[in-house]
């Protein structure tokens, strides 16, 4: 395969990981040879949890798929692609909000880099209304979340 394998960047904060990303990752496989989940460091975004567990989760949840990675990058989510040699970007769309946004970033994306195309799944119904945001809120208010969260995900108290 070597030079030809489809290796799709799943960007995103997963502050935490939720039922949600599992799910557009698991369809991604049909799709990629490879799916790389790309923690971004963003300075300007306080995130919940650190990256150290938000990484740890990720890679506990995959451990038996090993066509899956998670990686930590910061900058451009497209010269990420081009350090790991992938194709892909993989985004998951919930509803026409994330769909306007995404639209904007892809479109912007392309429009630097040529070759690296932005692949979009829409998320199952059942989940389309899950959002990490509201997970935290749950989180902070001292509710449980584990309907959200992928099994095994356990919320340090
Ligand atoms: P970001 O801060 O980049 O939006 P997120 O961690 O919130 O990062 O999301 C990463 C990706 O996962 C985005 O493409 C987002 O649309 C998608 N996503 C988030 N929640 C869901 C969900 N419940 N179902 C499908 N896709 C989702």
């Amino acid at each position: 395969m070597g030079k030809n394998k489809k290796i799709a960047v799943f960007p995103g904060s997963f502050d935490p990981i939720t039922v949600g990303h599992v799910e557009i990752v698991s369809r991604g496989l049909l799709l990629f040879d490879e799916i790389i989940i790309a923690i971004g460091i963003n300075t300007e975004k306080k995130t919940m949890f650190t990256q150290q567990q938000r990484l740890d989760w990720i890679q506990k949840i995959f451990k038996k798929q090993p066509q899956v990675k998670c990686k930590v990058y910061s900058g451009m989510t497209i010269d990420f692609c081009k350090k790991e040699s992938a194709r892909f970007i993989l985004r998951g769309l919930r509803s026409s909000l994330d769909f306007e946004y995404e639209r904007i970033i892809g479109q912007m994306n392309r429009t630097m880099t040529a070759g690296i195309e932005t692949v979009f799944l829409t998320s199952a119904p059942e989940h389309s209304h899950i959002a990490s945001t509201v997970v935290r809120e749950i989180i902070r208010s001292g509710g449980d979340a584990t309907l959200f969260l992928p099994k095994g995900l356990i919320i340090p108290r």
